[in-house]
């Protein structure tokens, strides 16, 4: 069941959407040489919840911390550990959400550690401008395949490849709700897109190949060729007058 939200529950969105994108920017000026994913999931927690938030990921299917940090060939849910410490020239994703008076923000970004090769940064432009090619075709009468199709489209065109395996998906009350949004598809098939919806669309996309699998840990998620990957991520409502991203940061 996709489940709308009244204007009222959009403001109040709007707010945890604002604390989840503040905490990733905060999260994002701690990446540098040195630092481990630890210390940088200890901001994010300390961050969210003086704001009188919850990290959304905390305990969420017994996900052990606030943030997922996920560092070149590991695609999603990199678990934060005192050991990893970043060096030059890694590429840092970063998700993180936050719940705030019963609602849910998401938002994900790949950041550069120092400086990082061409290559590395040619996948961080593609993927972020391929979840603004999603984001363009959020509009209501439009469905979900749009929107996967168009970020398919334009990362295909530069070689690289969408995960399969993960998708994004409706954001509201709950982390995760109907519809599923996959960053592949069809134009014109899926589900509809109509006003009061709420979508965490996250295209991750790889280097390589699209073959993901998962560690033992069961949570970390890597690319199987062992190419580099990169993940963005917004919260966006359908509107009347059109895709409004909500995460956005002060
Ligand atoms: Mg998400």
């Amino acid at each position: 069941m996709i489940v709308l939200k009244t204007a009222r529950e959009l403001q109040i969105m709007k707010e945890a959407c604002r604390i989840s994108a503040n905490a990733l920017k905060i999260a994002g000026e701690a990446v540098q040489p040195g630092v481990s994913t630890l210390e940088i999931d200890t901001i994010v927690r300390k961050y969210i919840e003086k704001q009188g938030a919850a990290p959304s990921f905390l305990g969420y299917g017994g996900f052990p911390n606030s943030a997922c940090i996920s560092v070149n060939n590991v695609v999603i849910h990199g678990i934060p550990s005192k050991k990893q410490i970043l060096k030059e020239g890694d590429i840092v994703s970063i998700d993180v959400g936050a719940f705030y008076e019963g609602f849910h923000g998401d938002n994900a970004y790949t950041f550069a550690c120092g400086s990082i090769s061409r290559e590395a940064q040619q996948l961080l432009d593609a993927t972020k401008e391929s979840l603004y090619e999603g984001i363009k075709q959020a509009i209501a009468g439009n469905r979900i395949g749009d929107i996967g199709s168009a970020v398919q489209r334009y990362v295909e065109e530069r070689s690289y490849s969408v995960v399969r395996d993960f998708v994004g998906h409706g954001v509201g009350a709950k982390l995760h709700e109907e519809p599923s949004v996959p960053n592949f598809g069809t134009p014109g098939r899926g589900p509809r897109l109509i006003p009061g919806m709420t979508i965490a669309i996250e295209p991750m996309i790889n280097q390589g190949k699209h073959y993901v699998r998962v560690l033992d840990d069961e949570w970390t998620t890597v690319t199987v060729d062992g190419s580099l990957s990169a993940h963005f991520e917004h919260t966006v409502a359908i509107t009347p007058d059109g895709p409004k991203i909500l995460t956005v940061a002060d």
